[in-house]
Formats: structure tokens, C-alpha cells, sequence
């Protein structure tokens, strides 16, 4: 599987979008790995998880085919991983050569997001429901299970476990530590790469988002359950401005642990 991170930060970017607080100045001054924008990743080309506000700007910076993405995941409707308007830019009168269907799948609301912007008698769109821990089949290698994160009360939001030609992802981001349930389902289960969010850097609470304590405690419990396999790696993804650790900060917090900091653009092959 190959992981693209289009997208590394939280629900306003970094630089935030209107921030002038130091981090966002000095991300501004400095660029590279510390320009983050909205957060999404990228697998095999043609599967993609969350269809953020910068998903055209991802396009132009890392020349993707976006036509070529047949299978979009969404984990919930927060703005930061859904802008369902942007969807309908798949019609013939904005996209030439695009005959296939995309299948978005997500819960109630995120649908509901999705159906509100797109034609749904175009045969250009396919909309599939998913519910929590009940397997669905993408294509013949692939199947993905959606579980429940802890992330906000007013909606269910999904984490996904993708399993694709004998290797596996857990994506949990948008997230909090895991809710029982989730780690029920994934009780004797292993997978190749782990991407979590650290939204909250050094700041306390693990509730609704992680920090950098519980990365490190799932860092260790993903280990001490056997759960990631030999070479896997936890990737910690979607940081906020409010953490105040720019890149190579949270580097040296992380890469004692074996924890990859994603930044955008970034590619990891498992
Ligand atoms: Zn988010
Ligand atoms: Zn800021
Ligand atoms: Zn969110």
C-alpha cells in the first residue's frame, strides 16, 4: 500500500487561515514540512480517505489524478474532511473524461452532506452507508471496516480499518482514545501502519482528539498486543497551531518512539 498525506493539519490549517499568532508567523517564515493544510491521505491512488477544502490545492502541488480516485472514505462531516460542494466539480460540465462512478461511503450525516451538493440520478456518484464494525468489500483485494471513534457526541464519527493485498492501515483520525468498542473489534488484530491524530501536541485531554502522551500509550499498547507488525509504523497526523510544535519539534518528541510526523506531501510504502 502506498500512503500519501495530501494534507497534515487541523480544521483551520497551518498557518491558520487568519491566525497571526507566533507558531502560524513562524510556519509562514520557515515552510516546508511546517505548511500544513487540511487533512487527508491518499492509498494506492485510487482509494482516498476524507475530501477536505484543499483537496484542489493537493491536486496542483502533487500533481494527483483525482479522476482516477474511485473509492472516497469519509470519517465525518467537520469542514476540515468534508466539502461535499466541491464534489460536484465531477460532472461533465467541469470534468471531461470521467465516466466511472465514485463511491463515497460514510454514515447518516455525512451522506446527507454529500446528497444535498451532488445529482444523485448521475451515474457519476454512488452513495454507501455504512454502519460501525460491519465490513464492506471495495474491490476483490480490498475490504474495509469502519469503527467508532470518540471524537464528537453530536454525530458518528468513523475510523477506518483498511485491508488491501495482505496488508493492513488503521486509520483513526479524527479521534480520541479509543472507545470499547473499537478496541474490542480490534482485539488479535495487526496492520502494517497506524495513522492517528495529535491534534493536541503537549497540551492535556485525550477526549475528542489525541496528544502526544496517548500516541505514545498507543504507541506502546499497539506493541505490547503484538498488534503492529514487524516494520509497522504509527504515523501521527492532523496537528493543530495550538500544539506550538513546529515540525522538527515534534520530531524529537516522536522519533524516539519509532513515531513517524507526517507532513504534507509526505509518501510512506508499507
Ligand atoms: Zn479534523
Ligand atoms: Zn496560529
Ligand atoms: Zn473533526
Amino acid at each position: 500500500m502506498k500512503l500519501h498525506f495530501l494534507g497534515t493539519a487541523a480544521a483551520e490549517g497551518w498557518p491558520g487561515l487568519f491566525c497571526r499568532c507566533e507558531f502560524c508567523q513562524e510556519a509562514k517564515r520557515l515552510g516546508g514540512k511546517n505548511i500544513r493544510t487540511r487533512s487527508s491521505v491518499l492509498i494506492d491512488e485510487t482509494i482516498k480517505v476524507d475530501f477536505p477544502p484543499d483537496t484542489y490545492y493537493h491536486m496542483l502541488r502533487d500533481q494527483i489524478d483525482m479522476a482516477a480516485v474511485e473509492h472516497l472514505l469519509i470519517t465525518h462531516t467537520h469542514t476540515d474532511h468534508l466539502f461535499a460542494a466541491d464534489l460536484e466539480k465531477r460532472m461533465p460540465v467541469c470534468a471531461k473524461g470521467v465516466e466511472h462512478p465514485l463511491h463515497i461511503y460514510g454514515h447518516d450525516l455525512a451522506l446527507h452532506h454529500c446528497a444535498r451538493e451532488l445529482d444523485l440520478k448521475s451515474k457519476l456518484y454512488e452513495l454507501h452507508l455504512v454502519q460501525p464494525f460491519r465490513t464492506l468489500q471495495l474491490d476483490d483485494r480490498t475490504q474495509v471496516t469502519p469503527l467508532l471513534a470518540d471524537h464528537d457526541r453530536k454525530q458518528t464519527c468513523l475510523l477506518y480499518f483498511i485491508e488491501r493485498n495482505g496488508k493492513a492501515l488503521l486509520y483513526g483520525n479524527d479521534s480520541g482514545w479509543f472507545p470499547d468498542e473499537t478496541w474490542a473489534w480490534l482485539e488479535g488484530k495487526s496492520f502494517d501502519a497506524a495513522i492517528l491524530d495529535c491534534t493536541k501536541g503537549p497540551l492535556p485531554g485525550r477526549r475528542n482528539h489525541m496528544n502526544i502522551e496517548a500516541i505514545l500509550e498507543m504507541n506502546e499498547l499497539f506493541r505490547q498486543k503484538q498488534m503492529l507488525r514487524d516494520g509497522g509504523r504509527l504515523i501521527a497526523t492532523h496537528f493543530s497551531h495550538n500544539c506550538g510544535l513546529l515540525h522538527e519539534d515534534l520530531e524529537k518528541e516522536f522519533s524516539p518512539h519509532g513515531v513517524l510526523v507526517a507532513y504534507d506531501g509526505m509518501v510512506h510504502h508499507v
